[in-house]
């Protein structure tokens, strides 16, 4: 498997997007919602350099994927998000590829009363996602391959990996 990021490059953006969402929220108590399984790495690190005591840490499973092709269809666990009402709430996602994902789950976590929903997402396929998310956050942008590593599984293997790699069989 190829190495598209590996784990210095990783570890120094993870940094500074920490240090970007810390100036943003300031002393404003927020809630990170981590969407399971595949940002639970990225998480685990940003959330470390955040290091903030006024923030929160949820995680939500979400899933429109199987394999290696999306199957189109997000289900949302809509009886989950009534506690998110009235909550500045910064989504952790480990990729937006379509951004079918988290359109329908930003706008579900809206209908549910949180105060105000932004977005952190590790990767984007930016020519996939053509701007239908609006991204606040963003590690890295990537071509429009199907990527492994760093958190992100085919099949569940592969998440161990410490940089992100371009999947293929061998
Ligand atoms: P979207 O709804 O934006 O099309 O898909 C988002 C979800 O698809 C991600 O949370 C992730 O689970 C999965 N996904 C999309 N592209 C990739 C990829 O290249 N590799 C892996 N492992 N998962 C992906």
């Amino acid at each position: 498997m190829k190495v598209l990021i590996d784990e210095t490059t990783i570890e120094r953006r993870v940094t500074e997007m920490a240090a970007d969402i810390r100036a943003l929220y300031g002393d404003t108590p927020f809630t990170l919602l981590v969407v399971l399984k595949g940002a639970f790495m990225f998480a685990a690190d940003l959330a470390r350099r955040i290091g903030a005591p006024h923030m929160r840490i949820e995680f939500i499973r979400l899933s429109s994927y199987r394999g290696t092709c999306s199957t189109g269809s997000v289900s949302v666990p809509a009886g989950e998000l009534a506690r998110y009402a009235g909550q500045d709430i910064l989504i952790v996602e480990d990729i937006v590829d379509t951004g079918l994902t988290l359109e329908v789950f930003s706008k579900a976590l809206t209908g549910a009363g949180a105060r105000s929903v932004r977005i952190c997402s590790f990767l984007e396929k930016s020519e996939v996602n053509k701007g239908r998310v609006k991204i606040d956050f963003l590690g890295f942008p990537i071509p429009d391959k199907f990527v492994v590593g760093y958190g992100l599984d085919c099949d569940e293997k592969h998440r161990d990996l410490p940089h992100v790699a371009i999947f293929d069989e061998d």
